[in-house]
């Protein structure tokens, strides 16, 4: 079945057609700019295996044009993957916020138009984007079915004590407040994996104890036990938990006022700084990326020695954290761009760390090759497997939705 993956954000619309009996992509890209400055210098960038990447620009003021352009780049003579657009079988949709509506992926229909809706206060960068790529589908393509992939859902199975915060309860019945967790599309992806390797190892799949760090630009951990989400590290939003690129991650929530009364900052003018201007960023003062943070501090810059340190120190005390809450560990699982790519995180992670069990080998961390299967970087005298897998949340998307489209 040939499934087109659709991930809209507020001024961007990625996508990749994936034809899932061979689980193999046809082409992928991304439109970016999308509506800014009326889409005026909007542009896509197209790749497809075996051809020259592909820049095109054009204006696009909204997602439509923009998923016009796609959809004719996509059977375009030269580019395309496809001759027509009728091979597209169905389209699956990341959306970022189900709240406690979904539990797993589904056909889209109004209730489910709806719900996303009703969510779109907790999420609402996210939400409404996603929403304006599945009216553009629904516009575009209107007899082809469409699913939704949430990113809170495989975080769905967390028990209260998980999920509740230390605050009046009424808040979260009437309101909505707990941990969600994101990332779920991802965790889940290289938990199975992952899962299929310990399987081998001979531990079954029920007794699985996984801890999984999605280090991006984003980040978050969770806590896996027999293949279910226990808990997480992100929280209502994505802020909370371990340091990101531009997130502070976990803080004191006094620091919240504090910004208020003593520094004037207004609602907006918080949430812009906790949200764009802290973590790799703001400890550092030289960027969110981890290589060029990395690099600042292989010159001896010694806010940028700090933002690695932090960014570290808080993925190992979550390690421990979660082994506590999973009353014992058998692998760690790092995925996305620096747990994928960044063999100096992934040792200050894994070091002193053999009370637990984990003994890491460092040349196989340095050497680390990219295996779609996760390439393991323990010693083999570990009690803790170690794999680094890459993440690959457009084929999960792709994955359910061509299995419920099949059983429509
Ligand atoms: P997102 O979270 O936006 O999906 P990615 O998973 O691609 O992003 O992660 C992007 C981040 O990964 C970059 O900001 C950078 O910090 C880090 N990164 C990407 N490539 C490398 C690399 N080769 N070495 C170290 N860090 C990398």
């Amino acid at each position: 079945m040939i499934v087109l993956v659709v991930n809209c954000g507020s001024s961007s619309l990625k996508y990749e057609l994936i034809e899932t009996d061979a689980e193999q992509s046809l082409a992928s890209g991304v439109a970016d700019r999308v509506g800014v400055n009326g889409g005026t210098d909007a542009v896509l960038k197209h790749k497809r295996p075996g051809c020259p990447d592909i820049e095109k620009s054009k204006p696009m003021p909204d997602h439509e044009v923009a998923l016009d352009f796609v959809l004719e780049t996509l059977t375009a003579a030269d580019c395309g993957a496809i001759k027509d657009l009728s091979e597209i079988h169905a389209v699956g949709h990341r959306v970022v916020h189900g709240g406690e509506n979904f539990s797993e992926s589904v056909i889209i229909d109004g209730d489910v138009i709806a719900a996303v809706e009703e969510v779109s206060k907790l999420a609402p960068l996210h939400n409404p984007a996603n929403l304006m790529g599945i009216h553009a589908c629904t516009k575009r393509l209107p007899d082809v079915p469409q699913v939704a992939v949430f990113d809170t859902a495989f975080h769905q199975t967390m028990q209260p004590k998980a999920y509740l915060y230390g605050l009046p309860y009424e808040l979260y019945l009437e309101h909505g407040i707990r941990r969600y967790g994101f990332h779920g599309t991802s965790h889940r992806y290289v938990t199975l994996v992952a899962a299929r390797r310990l399987e081998e190892a001979g531990i079954p799949a029920e007794d699985q104890k996984i801890v999984t760090c999605h280090l991006g630009n984003g980040c978050s951990m969770a806590a896996v036990l027999g293949g279910v989400s226990i808990d997480t590290t992100m929280g209502l939003t994505p802020l909370e938990g371990l340091m990101m690129g531009t997130r502070c991650g976990d803080l004191d929530p006094a620091i919240v006022t504090y910004l208020h009364d003593k520094l004037s900052l207004n609602s907006p003018e918080v949430d812009a700084l906790l949200n764009k201007k802290c973590g790799l960023l703001g400890v550092s003062g030289v960027s969110s990326d981890m290589r060029d943070v990395k690099k600042a501090a292989s010159e001896g810059n010694m806010r940028a020695q700090a933002a690695i340190e932090i960014f570290a120190y808080r993925v190992k005390k979550y390690v421990a954290a979660y082994s506590a809450a999973l009353h014992g560990l058998d692998a760690i699982v790092f995925t996305a761009g620096i747990g994928e790519n960044e063999p100096m995180v992934r040792r200050l992670v894994c070091e002193n760390l053999a009370y637990l069990g984990v003994l890491l080998d460092r040349e196989r961390n340095e050497n680390c090759a990219k295996e779609r299967d996760g390439f393991d970087i323990a010693r083999p005298n570990s009690q803790v497997r170690v794999y680094v897998i890459p993440t690959n949340e457009e084929l999960m998307i792709a994955r359910d939705t061509a299995e419920l489209v099949a059983s429509i």
